[in-house]
């Protein structure tokens, strides 16, 4: 799957989400919050793709995500590449095979996926304010780059890098504190579970059972068979399956703010 669908399927699934809870749970959330939310979510069902590094110093290739901050981002997705290969031989058995890059290994499991949740979580606790400027900053950076794929490869790294930057800030300096924070953990590890999802669908797969070792495999990579894998760039990804994710993301904002505003219509009348 290419960047604005991974973006865009996480930013469904935290508004379906929060369209359930609000319905059927009563917990409801501000508008600010949901905004955060699904923005955070859309940054991390991009994050996992930061293992595909491109060529840093001449600032080409690599993922749609990993060109998001310029060359910054492009070599940390190198340092994270680099230690995905590394984790891959740490731990491959005699029938994996070898590789030469570390794209959907390590950032593809679900172990990754709770440690970055959890991480999150724990950072924002403990650090407070900074913490939770910086990881909405990148995160809301993330989204911006998937979810505004044209807007940002035409405005630039330095344009995504200010407007998130504003963004992040004007979120802490109006979010309410402590209630924020395990959410900005769960909406970061949502994001990476919906990419996983994303990716199985697709004919590569991801190693979505490591490290349960399988037939002295440690990686065996889980995707649809060749027949019915979603091909990456196909008109069935770009065409049908945004179209079905930005409708099920329409539907459900419409669904959580509208009854406050029609609540408010009332009164005012
Ligand atoms: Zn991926």
């Amino acid at each position: 799957m290419m960047g604005p669908s991974h973006a865009l399927s996480g930013a469904a699934v935290w508004l379906a989400g929060s369209w359930a809870l609000d319905h059927f749970a009563d917990y409801h959330q501000s508008p600010l919050a949901l905004a955060v939310g699904t923005a955070v979510c859309a940054g991390g069902a991009l994050f996992p793709d930061l293992d595909l590094s491109g060529k840093v110093t001449r600032n080409q290739g690599g993922a749609t995500v990993a060109r998001t901050f310029g060359v910054f981002s492009l070599f940390v997705a190198e340092v994270i590449e680099k230690i995905s290969l590394g984790v891959y031989y740490a731990t491959k058995l005699s029938r994996d095979p070898r590789r030469n890059n570390g794209h959907r290994t390590l950032t593809h499991t679900l172990p990754f996926t709770a440690l970055v949740g959890w991480g999150t979580t724990t950072l924002c606790a403990a650090y407070g304010k900074w913490a939770v400027v910086s990881i909405l900053f990148f995160m809301i950076g993330l989204a911006l780059r998937g979810l505004f794929d044209e807007w940002a490869e035409r405005a630039g790294w330095v344009i995504v890098t200010l407007a998130s930057a504003a963004a992040a800030w004007y979120t802490f300096a109006n979010l309410p504190g402590d209630r924020g924070y395990p959410m900005i953990g769960l909406a970061v590890g949502v994001g990476c579970v919906v990419h996983i999802l994303g990716d199985m669908i697709t004919k590569a797969g991801v190693p979505i059972l490591w490290p349960i070792p399988i037939k002295r495999r440690m990686w065996t990579m889980i995707g649809l068979p060749n027949s019915i894998a979603l091909r990456t760039g196909s008109k069935a990804e770009v065409v049908v399956l945004r179209a079905v994710l930005t409708a099920v993301a329409v539907l459900a904002a419409v669904g959580l703010v509208a009854p406050g505003v029609l609540r408010r219509f009332d009164i005012e009348i």
